[in-house]
C-alpha cells in the first residue's frame, strides 16, 4: 500500500470521528438545556446524511409522563417530516446509553447506528443491564457505540443530583448522594 493511501484513509478515520464529535457536541447541548429546565440532563439528536432531524432532551418532570425520554421525543420530531423507514439511515447520538425501553423502541423504528456517551448501569438498554441491541429477534439488530465524551455526560448528571439535593427541604445524607440515572 503507498503511503498516500495509508494518509487517505487516516483522513477519512479522522472526519468519522470529528464528525461523531460533532453531533455528540449538539446531544450534548441539548443535555445542558435540560439541566436548565430541572430535567435530568439526557440530550440526543437524530442525523441524517450528516444533518439533525430531530433533537430531544429528558421532559419527564414537566409534563409527569415518566415516557417522555430524549430518544421519544427527538423520534417524533423526526416523524413529523418523514416516514419511519427513514430510520434504517439514521443515526442516534445520545449523551447517555439508552434505557431499556428506548432501546426496544429503537430496534422497532430499525434505527442504523447508536453513539452514546456514558452507560447507564441501572437501566442501560445497549448492554449494561440487557442488550435489546443485539440480542436475537424479529426486529434488525443495531450496533452501539459507547464512550463518546462520557465525562462530559456524566458531568451533567452530577450538577443536576447536586443542584437536585441543594433545592430539597431536607437535603439527602452523602450516603444517599451516588450518582444516579434514575429518569
Ligand atoms: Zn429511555
Amino acid at each position: 500500500m503507498k503511503p498516500e493511501d495509508d494518509h487517505e484513509s487516516c483522513k477519512e478515520a479522522d472526519n468519522d470521528v470529528e464528525k461523531q464529535e460533532f453531533f455528540m457536541k449538539q446531544a450534548l447541548l441539548m443535555g445542558e438545556k435540560a439541566l436548565e429546565v430541572g430535567e435530568t440532563p439526557v440530550g440526543c439528536v437524530l442525523v441524517l446524511d450528516g444533518k439533525i432531524i430531530g433533537s430531544g432532551m429528558n421532559d419527564t418532570n414537566r409534563s409527569m409522563n415518566g415516557t417522555r425520554h430524549a430518544e421519544f421525543l427527538a423520534i417524533a420530531e423526526a416523524l413529523q417530516t418523514y416516514p419511519k423507514s427513514v430510520f434504517a439511515q439514521v443515526d442516534l447520538y445520545v449523551t447517555v446509553e439508552p434505557c431499556v425501553m428506548c432501546a426496544s423502541l429503537l430496534r422497532q423504528y430499525n434505527i442504523r447506528q447508536v453513539y452514546f456517551g456514558c452507560a447507564n448501569d441501572r437501566f442501560g438498554g445497549n448492554g449494561s443491564v440487557l442488550s435489546l441491541h443485539s440480542d436475537p429477534g424479529i426486529d434488525r439488530p443495531y450496533p452501539a457505540t459507547g464512550g463518546l465524551f462520557p465525562n462530559e455526560a456524566i458531568m451533567l448528571l452530577r450538577r443536576f443530583y447536586v443542584q437536585e439535593n441543594t433545592n430539597a427541604p431536607n437535603p439527602r445524607q452523602k450516603s444517599n448522594r451516588e450518582l444516579k440515572m434514575e429518569f
